[in-house]
């Protein structure tokens, strides 16, 4: 398989790329795209592309590639390749579930607990040393809390079980209710939004999801509320968010994504009541290395011409 050309459109883990180099010949987006003579060259015999959760493969970029045969993300969310085109290509369309599901699900109540509990703000109190001049601020409890979540899927049930363990009531909204499930189904996010105190936002970002979280939803959720975000950033209408935040109509919020990441809004910086991450909510040692096992896998699949082990198309 030495000599079938793989294309990296963005930074990966490097045991991802010492993998792929060990089977296939590897070139990097960024390294070929200031080299004009070379992208041409090399757009003849690119077989497959390795995307990430920040650059898929859009209709451009399909169209010059003409052996294209794959497009393997090193992501489970795939709304940043265009599967249309994918589609009407015949090119295969591989992603990495599952294995990510619990540390995106372990993030998310990571900062429920940041957000309630002021934890970052707790760790800034206690450096600066103001703990010396008098006692820290009483916080709010997590434990007990009404949890909405919406996209009861493979990320939003790890949510639920594990928020189960905080003796959480768990409801949800998702496109249609999942008979298997004991939680309460709402057809309508905003009825959702009224009947909880913490809303997670677990959904895949579509056409229909994009904004699912504005100002009715957040004004549904009320001063109490907080909103986790594992999704992606586009879920929410952020300047709605923000203007919640700073007129107290939201208690707070945990983002790990960000509508125009890595730009995150200067509001945002300012405000002690929301707990930022650089989405990260997959990102550990174990699970990189099992996803990029993953995207391995599915590509000597592909090359062998047998079935691809987890094919979104
Ligand atoms: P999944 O198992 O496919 O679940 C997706 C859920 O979204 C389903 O419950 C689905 O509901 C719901 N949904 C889809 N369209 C909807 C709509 N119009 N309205 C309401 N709900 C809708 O996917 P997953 O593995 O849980 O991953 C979910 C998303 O998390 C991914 O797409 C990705 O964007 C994001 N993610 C983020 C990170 C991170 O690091 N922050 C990491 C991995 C993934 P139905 O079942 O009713 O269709």
């Amino acid at each position: 398989m030495e000599n079938i050309c793989v294309l990296l459109t963005y930074p990966v883990p490097e045991y991802l790329v010492q993998e792929l180099e060990k089977r296939f010949t590897v070139f990097k987006f960024l390294e070929v795209a200031s080299n004009p003579q070379l992208l041409r060259e090399i757009s003849n015999s690119i077989r497959a592309i390795v995307g990430t959760a920040v650059c898929g493969a859009d209709a451009g970029f399909i169209d010059a590639l003409p052996k294209l045969e794959i497009v393997a993300s090193y992501s489970v969310g795939f709304d940043k390749i265009d599967l249309v085109k994918c589609k009407e290509r015949g090119i295969t369309v591989t992603n990495t579930p599952d294995v990510l599901t619990d540390d995106v699900a372990d993030s998310a109540i990571g900062l429920a607990l940041a957000t309630l509990r002021r934890i970052c703000v707790c760790d800034r109190f206690v450096r600066s040393g103001k703990w010396k001049k008098g006692e820290f601020e009483l916080t709010t409890k997590f434990s007990g809390k009404s949890v909405g979540i919406v996209g009861l899927g493979r990320r939003g049930s790890a949510i639920a079980k594990r928020a189960e363990a905080f003796g959480s009531s768990i409801s949800y909204h998702s496109r249609s209710e999942k008979q298997e499930s004991n939680y309460k189904y709402y057809s309508n996010i905003i009825d959702l939004a009224t009947s909880c105190q913490i809303l997670f936002v677990a959904c895949a970002l579509t056409k229909e999801t994009h904004h699912i979280v504005d100002r009715k939803v957040i004004d549904a959720l009320g001063p109490k509320g907080i909103i986790i975000n594992i999704g992606r950033g586009a879920h929410i209408d952020e300047p709605e968010l923000m203007s919640a935040l700073l007129e107290g109509r939201l208690a707070g919020a945990g983002l790990d994504v960000f509508e125009h990441e890595p730009e995150v809004p200067e509001e945002l910086l300012g405000l002690e009541n929301v707990v930022l991450q650089p989405h990260v909510g997959s990102d550990t040692v174990e699970t990189s290395v099992a996803m990029s096992d993953l995207v391995i896998d599915n590509l000597e699949a592909c090359f062998q011409n047998k079935p691809v082990l987890t094919p979104v198309i």
